[in-house]
Order: C-alpha cells, then structure tokens, then sequence
C-alpha cells in the first residue's frame, strides 16, 4: 500500500520519499509471495466500485510496468454464501462478467476441485503477483522522482505545527526527517507506530497459514476458488472459509481465513500451527482431488484485521492512514495507492466505510 500510495503521489508531481525498515521482496510482512487472488466476490458498492476501478489500474501498471502482474485465470465462489446472487448482480451492473454453473458443469471445468452445489464463476478474477508488482510499482513511483528507501526504520512519528517529524534509524545511523504529511501504511506495525497518535479503529494481527500442495493431476486447470462452509458435520473442523489458487512452479494454495494466532509482527514464529494445518489437509483430502493432501509447503504472512473487515483510509491531520486491510487488500492496491494520494493532496475523500472513526470498530 506504501508503494501504491508514492507511486500515485509521484504520478501527480509530489515531492515523495518512501521509507521501509527491512529490505525489497522482505517475507516479514503481508505482501511477499508471487500469488493473490483479485476475487472479485462482492456485493457492496463501495468494494464494487473499487474492483472496477482496480481492473483499470492494474491494466495500467501492466502496461507501464512492461510486466503481467494479473493472470486472468477466472475465480469461482462456491458453498454455502447467501450472497452469490447479490455478488453476481452487483458485478454485472458494474460491467464486470459473472454467471452461475452447476457443479457438474463447474467440476468438467476444473476437475481438481469437487463442487456440490452451483457455483458462481467470474472470469474477471485471476491472480495478482505481489512479487513482480512491489517492484513495479516502487520502479514507477522512482522513475517519476520518489526517493525509495529500503533498509530505513521509522522509530518515532511526531506531529508538529507545520507537518510531521520522523526519527528513523537508516543502517545505524539516526536521521530526523519532516515532511508536510506522513503516509502511514505499516501494516502489522500500524498500532505500534502510531498507538499513541492516533485514535484507529481496533486491529488485531495475526499469523496466517496456507500451505501449497502439490499437484496430482497435472492436466488439470485451475481457478481461483472460494469455499464457504456448510452446516452438519461434514464441515465440524473447517475453522473458516477457505480461498486458494495456483502458484506457478509451489503448487495449489489453499488457507484458513483470519483464523491464525495473533501475533507481535516483531515476535513471530513463522511455523504453523499444528490443528489448522491437518484441517487443511483434511479439507484438500475432501474438496482437492486435484491434489496431493500429503505433500505440502507452509507460508507464513500477517494479516491485519479490523472487527468489521473493512479497511482504514483516513486523514487525521497531517497523517494519512492506510491499515487494516483483514486479508483481503491486495486486489485493491492501485485503488488504495489512488484514494491515499487523494487524502493526502485533498483532491478527494475516501468512502465513509473506511472512516477511523466509524462507530463499532474499537
Ligand atoms: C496469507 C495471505 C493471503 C492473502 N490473500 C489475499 C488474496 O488472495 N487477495 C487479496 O486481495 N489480498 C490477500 N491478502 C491480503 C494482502 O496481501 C494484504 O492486504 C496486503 O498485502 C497488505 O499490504 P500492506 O502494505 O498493508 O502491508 P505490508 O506489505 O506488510 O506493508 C507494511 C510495510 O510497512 C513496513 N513498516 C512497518 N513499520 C515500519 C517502520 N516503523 N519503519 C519502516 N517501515 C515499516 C513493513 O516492514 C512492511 O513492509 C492476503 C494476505 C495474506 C497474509
């Protein structure tokens, strides 16, 4: 979000240095990893809006970037969701493609994944590379005059009369930086920096798990995919909702959702969490036939979740805050990078559901 918000800011003529304690393609954070599902499930029209918005963006940035950064593979949402059809109309009056398949025609499709109920397939959907992207963007950002400084710790944020003034610790050696106004996009760190500064809706960090799985059945396609439980025992040990997709050369993702242990981002263990992962391979056993449920990588990533999952963007003084995007932010990137530049210029606002102060979130 960091990258997406210079790269917006630099495209419009501002004077931007970003800061990031660790160095490029880090995995301490939430955006490392070559696979991201741009789901395109939703029904609001704030998020609606967004998607459509986000399509555009991301063209955008292929074309600038002279890289793919969205494999458009499609992404089918299936189970037991209420919402499919508000999903389905709410995507088809914004121009977006979606259309509901039986499950034995969405099991023709892609025989890797067993459906036993209709499914909701949007072509539009695919996978973004968070890997390939980070750098476009910062390259972008860069070539429009940012200075990207990697390797540099923010240690304390102060707001003054006429802006902000950061201490920061750059390889050992204590600099003090101002600016008219700080971007604050710290992810899992976000509370941490800004706890005193800032009244921000609770957000709660956890360490999340998916795993890879080897592929069994190699002529298979595959989706992106969504899976909302039912009831009765058959989905007793689910802990969530489970999302997946393929990795290019690691296999088929599949994970829990928000479910993981709440962590300190600087106190993590980067190991899974024993229970959830033989539930995972359970419900591969179960629902994966295109894979093999014992042969398997973990990964490790934060998640930073508000209580009602919808993100932060706001403006508190010279402050701009970017947080709390609960496992479901990076689709939006572009979007968010847009709508911070937007806060920070004042040339525009951000939807009243991504306020700080919205009631019911602390
Ligand atoms: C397992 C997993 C699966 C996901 N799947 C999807 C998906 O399928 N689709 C989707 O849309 N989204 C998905 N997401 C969510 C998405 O990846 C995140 O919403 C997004 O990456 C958040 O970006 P961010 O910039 O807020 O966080 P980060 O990328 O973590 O950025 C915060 C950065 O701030 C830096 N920082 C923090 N404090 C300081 C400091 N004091 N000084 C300097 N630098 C600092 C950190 O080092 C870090 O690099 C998933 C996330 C995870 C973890």
């Amino acid at each position: 979000m960091g990258s997406a918000a210079a790269w917006a800011l630099a495209s419009r003529g501002r004077d931007v240095t970003l800061l990031e304690q660790f160095s490029p393609g880090h995995r301490n954070g939430a955006s490392h990893g070559t696979t991201r599902n741009f789901n395109p499930g939703y029904a609001g029209p704030d998020y609606v809006a967004m998607l459509a918005e986000a399509v555009r963006l991301w063209d955008e940035l292929e074309a600038d970037g002279g890289e793919r950064l969205l494999a458009r593979t499609g992404v089918v949402n299936h189970g037991t969701d209420p919402h499919l059809g508000d999903i389905r109309n709410a995507l088809r009056g914004a121009g977006l493609r979606a259309e509901f398949l039986t499950a034995a025609d969405a099991a023709e499709r892609w025989r890797g994944i067993r459906f036993d109920q209709e499914v909701l397939y949007m072509p539009d959907g695919g996978q973004l590379n968070p890997d390939a992207a980070l750098p476009v963007l910062q390259r972008l950002a860069a070539g429009r005059g940012a200075d990207i400084r990697h390797r540099v710790t923010v240690l304390d944020v102060a707001v003054a009369d006429d802006g902000v003034r950061l201490t920061v610790d750059a390889g050992g050696r204590t600099e003090v930086l101002t600016a008219r106004q700080a971007v604050v996009t710290a992810g899992a760190w976000t509370a941490k920096l800004l706890g005193g500064l800032a009244s921000l809706p609770r957000l709660t960090v956890t360490q999340e798990q998916p795993a890879h799985f080897a592929i069994r059945d190699e002529g298979a396609l595959w989706p992106g995919f969504n899976h909302v439980p039912g009831q009765g025992p058959e989905f007793a040990d689910w802990y969530s909702p489970v999302y997946g997709m393929q990795t290019p050369g690691e296999g088929i993702k599949a994970g829990w959702h928000g479910v993981g242990p709440v962590v300190d981002p600087d106190r993590r263990s980067f190991t899974p969490e024993p229970a959830q992962m033989a539930a995972l391979q359970r419900y591969a056993r179960t629902w994966l036939p295109g894979v093999d449920a014992d042969s398997l990588t973990d990964v490790s990533c934060t998640y930073t979740t508000t209580v009602d999952e919808n993100f932060v963007l706001d403006r508190i003084g010279p402050l701009v805050i970017g947080a709390g995007f609960s496992g479901q932010g990076f689709k939006f990137t572009p979007v968010v990078g847009r709508i911070l530049a937007d806060l920070a210029t004042g040339e525009g606002t951000a939807p009243a559901i991504f306020s700080a102060s919205r009631p019911g979130v602390r």
